[in-house]
């Protein structure tokens, strides 16, 4: 069976990594990658490829920039012509980017059996691109790969049930079990900062409602400074033209980096004494290396890391959100296993391989 990729942006390398090695590993599955292009610059596309071990894409679309619209749209434009010349079996798309709403749509348009790996993630909170993304995926998604139960719980409240339901576990598990370990080797990040383990927060910030509304970002800045420690900010692209465009200017206690590989980033998550984070991959890793966490935003699909007690939500508008920045958190609760144990992977191309019928893929 064929299967066309398509990714797009950095969560999406991070997660395909661990995939593409699984389906790799089968005789039956064959991948064709495609990158849209809306993540370009090296340290948010190639540093990934690079370190990861991920084959380089058959097709790179050059598809970044733009209003939502004009992205989504032209990627569906280049996705649909990609779709028709390699005549896929399978399309499979991960997460909740524009990329992956028009891999979606562009397949299901051609009447190719849509895989959704990360389906059923809910905010509840339409103001979000990506939770359009994620809602309009799913509901024209042949196969949805979930990895939590609560995702599935999601799912079904929208009527969607049975067997094109599979609840997978999480594909970033795998990552950071697998990538947590070359990182102890491979990352000479603490030496590059001169920094110790447990001597230092990390802190990332990119969503689109922190970034783009002054009063949050503000908020946010205000709040870093109060850490006691040393904050290390890599930042990305868009809130680094945020905060310029704004005329802010970062708390003398941040250590601004630029977006960093996934090993250096994986270290200093181990080694943080506190993640700061408005991310939802960041989160989940805080939790994957037991750190607690402190998440800037109104609400989080990942419920159960809040009810384990790893993580706090911290509203930027919310009373008591400064204050929240001292006080001192203990690790949560331990021994359960919300994302699975760490084979989603394999139960990824599993499901590819067997979950789709022939009605699905039109052969018999
Ligand atoms: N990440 C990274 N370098 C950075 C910041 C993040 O490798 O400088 C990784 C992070 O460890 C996680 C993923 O990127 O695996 C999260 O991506 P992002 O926060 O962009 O998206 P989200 O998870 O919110 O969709």
């Amino acid at each position: 069976m064929r299967v066309l990729t398509v990714v797009g942006a950095r969560p999406q390398f991070i997660k395909a990594a661990t995939v593409s090695r699984a389906i790799a590993d089968r005789s039956d599955l064959d991948e064709v990658m495609v990158h849209t292009g809306q993540h370009f610059d090296d340290n948010m596309s190639e540093v990934f490829f690079r370190e990861l071990g991920i084959a380089k894409p058959a097709h790179h679309l050059g598809i970044g920039g733009g209003s939502h619209g004009e992205n989504t749209g032209r990627m569906l434009e280049a996705l649909e012509r990609v779709m028709r010349e390699e005549a896929p079996d399978a399309v499979l798309v991960y997460g909740d980017t524009n990329s992956t709403l028009a891999g979606a749509l562009a397949a299901a348009k051609l009447l190719v059996p849509v895989v959704h790996v990360e389906a059923g993630l809910r905010s509840f909170n339409r103001a979000m691109p990506e939770e359009i993304n994620r809602v309009l995926t799913d509901h024209v998604s042949a196969l949805l790969l979930t990895p939590t139960s609560q995702a599935v719980r999601n799912l079904a409240a929208e009527g969607i049930s049975g067997a094109p339901v599979v609840n997978v576990g999480d594909v970033m598990f795998d990552a950071a079990l697998y990538f947590g370990q070359r990182a102890e080797t491979a990352s000479t990040i603490l030496d590059r900062l001169s920094l110790r383990g447990g001597a230092f927060w990390l802190a990332t910030v990119h969503r689109q409602e922190n970034t783009d509304r002054p009063e949050r970002l503000a908020r946010i800045l205000a709040g870093l400074s109060r850490a006691p420690v040393p904050v290390v900010l890599p930042v990305h692209p868009r809130t680094r033209r945020r905060i310029e465009e704004q005329g802010g200017r970062l708390p003398g206690n941040v250590v601004a980096v630029e977006p960093l590989g996934y090993l250096d980033m994986v270290m200093l998550e181990k080694n943080a004494s506190l993640i700061v984070t408005d991310s939802g991959g960041v989160q989940k890793e805080a939790y994957f290396h037991r750190v607690p966490c402190l998440t800037l935003r109104d609400e989080t699909e990942w419920v159960e890391l809040v009810e384990l007690g790893w993580n706090r939500l911290a509203p930027p508008l919310g009373e008591g959100f400064l204050a929240a920045f001292e006080r001192n958190y203990g690790p949560g609760r331990d021994g359960a296993f919300p994302y699975g144990r760490g084979n989603a992977a394999a139960q990824v191309a599993e499901a590819i391989a067997t979950g789709l019928t022939p009605w699905h893929t039109g052969r018999s």
